[in-house]
């Protein structure tokens, strides 16, 4: 299947393009998408407005987004409307086959989760320590299955996000994501769990991206390096999903 084209500056993800899907991280070179910095909102919303007009170049004219809060509730999308939805606290988004939708969430050190099945049905989520925990992930994996697409039949992939030696947690997080308690603050690696809770829940096909947010500071932003900025996620059924 066709690849669909990228913009300038994101990191792509592989494993869905060969499933027809548009699906990237941006980087630091495409600047920052975060709502919440000092940055001028003119330039802010420029770089949203290169995000939607690419995606209005491939015949997508829905873009999903939500105030995301660190849990594990996802929107699932309706028909009705386009333009640019700005949901309210949500970590999660899921679109079913031909819904003609665009999903972002917007990470600095948190994982994107893009969950995606061959019919065009996909679903992005945000997953940090609490989203972990909250085991988002097989919330998008249930959601998926309840429109017809089970977990056998998923690719999932892990984007750009902190790697386990570089985030360390203290002991009560700790225990809340893995069941043990160390003697003090420890490493976790928020995508090797994640890629657990899929496994569980039978998704065989998990891809994790081999950039860390934080090793690879001079590509992405991360909020643990002290970047008040912030790339974004996306999702959308590319060209050979819509035609
Ligand atoms: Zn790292």
């Amino acid at each position: 299947m066709t690849a669909p084209p990228l913009p300038p500056d994101v990191e792509p993800v592989p494993e869905l393009a060969a499933l027809g899907f548009l699906a990237y991280t941006t980087t630091r070179a495409f600047g920052s998408l975060g709502t919440a910095t000092d940055q001028p909102v003119r330039d802010v919303m420029a770089r949203w407005r290169t995000v939607t007009d690419h995606l209005g170049s491939l015949g997508v004219a829905r873009l999903a987004t939500a105030a995301q809060v660190h849990g594990a509730q996802l929107l699932v999308h309706q028909p009705g409307w386009t333009g640019w939805l700005r949901g309210s606290a949500a970590d999660g988004h899921v679109c079913r086959a031909g819904l003609r939708t665009a999903a972002a969430v917007t990470v600095a050190d948190c994982v994107p989760i893009f969950l995606a099945h061959p019919s065009g049905a996909c679903a992005l989520l945000h997953s940090g320590w609490r989203g972990t925990a909250g085991r988002i992930v097989q919330a998008g994996v249930d959601a998926l299955a309840a429109l017809g697409c089970p977990a056998g039949e998923l690719t999932v992939h892990l984007g750009p996000a902190i790697c386990g030696d570089c985030y360390e947690v203290g002991p009560e997080v700790h225990a809340r994501l893995t069941g043990r308690v160390p003697p003090g603050p420890a490493p976790v690696d928020l995508r090797a769990l994640i890629a657990e809770h899929a496994s569980a829940r039978g998704v065989d096909r998990i891809s994790v991206s081999a950039a860390c947010t934080r090793c690879d500071n001079g590509r992405f932003f991360s909020h643990r390096a002290g970047d008040p900025g912030r790339q974004i996620s996306l999702i959308a059924p590319g060209p050979a999903l819509l035609a």
